[in-house]
Parts: structure tokens; C-alpha cells; sequence
């Protein structure tokens, strides 16, 4: 079985074939998004220090694992709320209630979070709650508008639980076989960095000439 990181997930979710590109392709490419999502998580990461902030402990580019997911990933930040009924954390005589920081750059315009980010979170926190034995909570905070958004994780555990399972068996069918997924249809592409290696309006006419001829639709 081949380990998977964290950030992989959403790119998986929101382009399997770019995520194919990326992993399977020895592909990449970057563009202003990018450059811009690298720049604040590496602000982020820059400092992986602990420190305290308005009473909260704040633990910064955590490096987390889930041995039975085949999981693994660094988390941009770990908050640490005092409380009689949290977890003890390395070095600390405290118990705290813990919470996941994901930095985003921009939110999205018509809702408050996307899927895919979502799953980010959601994985991360399988990680955390399985190394500290707790139950956190995750936000996504983006960065254009300074706002955080709390995610719904413990809620719907089951069924994120169940996504999250079902998402990485295809994830490992894709790399076993060393196969590209191929483009899904109405896939949204606008402010893709791939979009040069990718040439998705040569695939779609692609498609539609493969389906005139009767030819089945191969991987890349
Ligand atoms: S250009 Fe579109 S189809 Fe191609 S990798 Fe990017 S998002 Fe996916």
C-alpha cells in the first residue's frame, strides 16, 4: 500500500486527473494561486515554534500520521484551549481542548467552505485525535477576508469517515495501477496552474471524437 499525504486528498478531490498528473505524471506546474497558497503556508510553517496567544497554546507545522490510513501530512497549526476535560500535550502539565488551523487564500464567494478543503481537515484530524487520544475541532481561516470558519468534523463524523475511506481506496487503485484519472466532465479548471501540461479543451475535443468513433475513453 503506498502512504498517502494529506494535501494529496484535495487534490484528488478537486481534479483526480491533475492529482494523476502531479503523483502518477512526475508532473507540475505553478502559476500567481500557487505561488500565493506556498507563500502563506510557508509564513505559516516558517516559525514551527510553539507559543501562546491569547491563553491558547499554538503549535505550529505539526507533523501528524495515521498508521492504519496510511496517512501522513503536516498540520499548519494546532491550537491548544485550556480545559479541565482535554489532553495533555508533550512537555505540558495542562490539559487542553485542541483545534486545527487550515490557512486558505481566499474563501469562497458562495459558500463558507469547500469539499475537498473539507477532507483536508477532516483527514488531519483522524491524525491528531488518533495521536492525542481527543476529539478536536478544525477551522479553515483565509487569508483575504481574515476570517475563520469552523467545520462541521465531529458532526457528520460517520459519514466524512466513510468519504475519507472510500477516497483513499480509489487514491491507491489509481497509483497501484499507475493510471492518470481521466478528466471529469464539467470539471471547473479556471485558476488551475496545469492547465499548459494539461491542455483540457484538446481533451474534451478529444472525448467527443473518441464517442463520435465508437473508441472508449483510455487514461492518459
Ligand atoms: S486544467 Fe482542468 S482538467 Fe486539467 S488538470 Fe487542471 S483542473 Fe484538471
Amino acid at each position: 500500500m503506498n502512504e498517502i499525504t494529506i494535501r494529496s486528498i484535495q487534490h484528488f478531490l478537486y481534479c483526480a486527473h491533475r492529482w494523476g498528473l502531479i503523483e502518477i505524471g512526475n508532473a507540475w506546474s505553478e502559476n500567481f494561486f500557487v505561488t500565493k497558497a506556498n507563500i502563506i503556508h510557508e509564513n505559516v510553517h516558517e516559525s514551527n515554534s510553539v507559543y501562546t496567544k491569547r491563553g491558547a497554546k499554538v503549535f505550529t507545522a505539526v507533523p501528524v500520521f495515521y498508521d492504519k490510513y496510511n496517512l501522513y501530512g503536516v498540520v499548519d497549526c494546532i491550537e491548544g484551549s485550556p480545559s479541565k476535560n482535554g489532553v495533555h500535550i508533550a512537555g505540558n502539565d495542562e490539559r487542553y481542548d485542541l483545534c486545527i488551523v487550515e490557512y486558505k487564500p481566499a474563501k469562497p464567494k458562495d459558500k463558507d467552505y469547500r469539499y475537498e478543503d473539507l477532507m483536508q481537515v477532516f483527514a488531519q484530524k483522524i491524525c491528531v485525535d488518533s495521536i492525542f487520544g481527543c476529539d478536536c475541532k478544525g477551522v479553515l481561516y483565509y487569508a483575504d477576508v481574515k476570517k475563520r470558519v469552523e467545520l462541521p468534523l465531529s458532526e457528520d463524523y460517520n459519514k466524512y469517515d466513510r468519504d475519507l475511506r472510500n477516497i483513499l481506496v480509489e487514491m491507491q487503485n489509481y497509483l497501484e495501477k499507475g493510471v492518470i484519472p481521466p478528466v471529469k466532465r464539467g470539471q471547473y479548471c479556471s485558476g488551475c496552474s496545469m492547465k499548459d501540461i494539461c491542455m483540457p479543451s484538446v481533451k474534451s475535443f478529444k472525448s467527443v471524437r473518441e464517442q463520435i468513433e465508437g473508441i472508449s475513453e483510455g487514461e492518459q
